[in-house]
C-alpha cells in the first residue's frame, strides 16, 4: 500500500428536506451570493423557490446565473468571473449536477485569477486559490460535490479538459435524494455509469497490497449496480436512490483512493469524444470504458478476474483465467446496455472521421492513464474497439 494523505472537508448533509438549511449554511462564507444553475430543472421542480426563499430568510443577497449546458462552456464562466468581480461576491452557491457544480468551481477560481481562466485547463496556470462554493446536489453522477476537480470545455477547439485544487472542494453538500426523482431515466442511467466509472479508474490499479480499498470498491460497486434497476423502474424509491446518491460521492471523494494510484485514462479518452460531439459524459463513458478493457486486461490478468469474481459473481475458471477476464467485461458491457447506456459509438453517431484527430489531441500532453500508459496509437485502438 502506498502513502496517503485522506483530506475531504466538504460537510455532507444528507435526506429529505435538507435543502432547507442552505440558508443557514451559505450565510457562514457571506452575505453576497452568486446562485448559479443549468437549464431549468431547478425551477420545473420547485427547488429554484426553496432554494431562494432559504436565502433571503438569512438575509444573503442573491445575484443569480442561469443557462449551464451538459459539458459546461468556458464562455460562461467567463461571464460568472466577470458578475463576481463587478459585485465583491462572497460565496457562490451550485445547484445543479456536475456539469453546474464544476462551472461554479471555475468561476471560483476564476475570481482569484487576473488572466483567463481557460489558463487553468491549458496548464499554464495552477489554481492556488478560489473563493469558497457549496452545492445543492441534483442528480447523482459526477462526484463533484465533493471532489476537488472541475472539467470544463472551450467551444474554441472543442477542449475538454480537467483541473483543480484542495480549494475548489465544495464547503457543504446538501443531498437529498428526493430531488433525483424527477431525473430523466436517461440521466440516471447515465450518471449511475459515470459512478461505477470512477471506482474502475481507482480500482485498475498496479498497486497489489490495498485490500481494503478494493473491498470497499466492490462493496459500492455491487450497490450501484443493484439498486440502478429499481430506481429505474421505481424512479420515486426513496431508499434505492439514497443507496444510489451516497455511492456518487462516495465513488469519487478519494477514499477509494487510498493507498493507490488510479488509471483516469478512460475518463481522458471520454472527454475527447463529449469535447468534439457533446454526448453525455456518462454515455461516452458506457462506450469507452469496455471498450479500455479489452484493450488492456492482459496487462494483469488477475485483477480483471477479481473484478469479475467479486463484482459479478463469476466463477473463476482455474484452467482458462482469460475467460473469466472477459466474462466480466462481458458482464460490464451488458449492464450498461441494461440500464439503456450506448455501448459502441455508431449507436450515437459517431464515425471513424475524427478518430486520428481525437487520438492526437488526446495525447498531446503526454500519454493516457497509469494502469497501462495509453500513447496516441492505443487511443486510437480504444475507438476502433468501440466502433
Ligand atoms: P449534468 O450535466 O450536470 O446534468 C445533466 C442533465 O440533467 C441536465 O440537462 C440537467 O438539466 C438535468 N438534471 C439535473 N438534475 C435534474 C433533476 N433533478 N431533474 C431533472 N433533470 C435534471 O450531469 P452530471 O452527469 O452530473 O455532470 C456531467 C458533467 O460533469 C460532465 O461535464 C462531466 O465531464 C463532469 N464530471 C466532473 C467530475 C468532477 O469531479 N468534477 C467528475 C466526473 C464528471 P438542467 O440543466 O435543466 O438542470
Ligand atoms: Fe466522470
Amino acid at each position: 500500500m502506498q502513502n496517503f494523505v485522506f483530506h475531504n472537508s466538504t460537510k455532507i448533509i444528507f435526506g429529505k428536506d435538507q435543502e432547507q438549511v442552505v440558508g443557514q449554511e451559505s450565510v457562514a462564507y457571506g452575505k453576497k451570493l452568486l446562485l448559479h444553475y443549468g437549464g431549468g430543472s431547478i425551477k420545473s421542480s420547485g427547488l429554484y423557490d426553496r432554494v431562494v426563499s432559504s436565502l433571503k430568510e438569512q438575509g444573503v443577497e442573491i445575484f443569480e446565473l442561469g443557462g449551464v449546458k451538459p459539458n459546461p462552456r468556458v464562455s460562461l464562466v467567463r461571464d460568472g468571473v466577470a458578475l463576481c468581480k463587478e459585485n465583491d461576491i462572497d460565496f457562490i452557491l451550485a445547484v445543479g449536477g456536475g456539469s453546474v457544480i464544476d462551472s461554479a468551481k471555475a468561476i471560483a477560481a476564476g475570481c482569484k485569477y487576473d488572466g483567463d481562466v481557460w489558463d487553468f485547463y491549458t496548464g499554464k496556470a495552477a489554481v492556488t486559490d478560489s473563493l469558497p462554493l457549496g452545492v445543492v446536489l441534483t442528480i447523482p453522477a459526477a462526484g463533484s460535490e465533493s471532489s476537488a476537480g472541475t472539467v470544463i470545455t472551450n467551444e474554441e477547439g472543442s477542449y475538454k479538459r480537467a483541473t483543480g485544487h484542495i480549494s475548489l472542494r465544495p464547503r457543504f453538500a446538501i443531498l437529498n435524494p428526493v430531488l433525483s426523482y424527477t431525473l430523466p431515466s436517461y440521466q440516471t442511467a447515465c450518471g449511475v455509469t459515470d459512478m461505477i466509472s470512477h471506482i474502475l479508474e481507482r480500482y485498475f490499479t498496479n498497486e497489489k497490497n490495498v485490500e481494503l480499498t478494493d473491498r470497499l470498491s466492490e462493496a459500492t460497486l455491487r450497490t450501484i449496480i443493484n439498486n440502478a434497476h429499481t430506481v429505474l423502474e421505481d424512479p420515486t424509491n426513496y431508499d434505492a436512490r439514497a443507496e444510489i446518491m451516497w455511492a456518487g460521492t462516495i465513488a469519487h471523494n478519494d477514499l477509494l483512493d487510498t493507498g493507490r494510484i488510479g488509471d483516469w485514462g478512460s475518463h481522458d479518452v471520454e472527454h475527447e469524444i463529449s469535447g468534439i460531439y457533446d454526448i453525455a459524459h456518462g454515455a461516452g463513458l458506457a462506450i469507452v470504458f469496455p471498450a479500455w478493457m479489452k484493450y488492456v486486461y492482459k496487462h494483469d490478468i488477475n485483477r480483471f478476474v477479481q473484478f469479475a469474481n467479486r463484482v459479478w459473481d463469476v466463477e473463476i475458471d482455474l484452467n482458462n483465467l482469460e475467460k473469466t477476464a472477459l466474462e466480466g467485461i462481458k458482464r460490464t458491457e451488458q449492464f450498461f446496455s441494461s440500464i439503456g447506456m450506448p455501448i459502441r459509438l455508431e449507436e450515437v453517431n459517431i464515425n471513424e472521421e475524427h478518430f486520428d484527430e481525437m487520438a492526437k489531441k488526446g495525447t498531446e500532453r503526454g500519454p493516457l492513464g497509469n494502469f497501462v500508459k495509453l500513447q496516441e496509437k492505443d487511443v486510437r485502438q480504444i475507438f476502433n474497439l468501440a466502433k
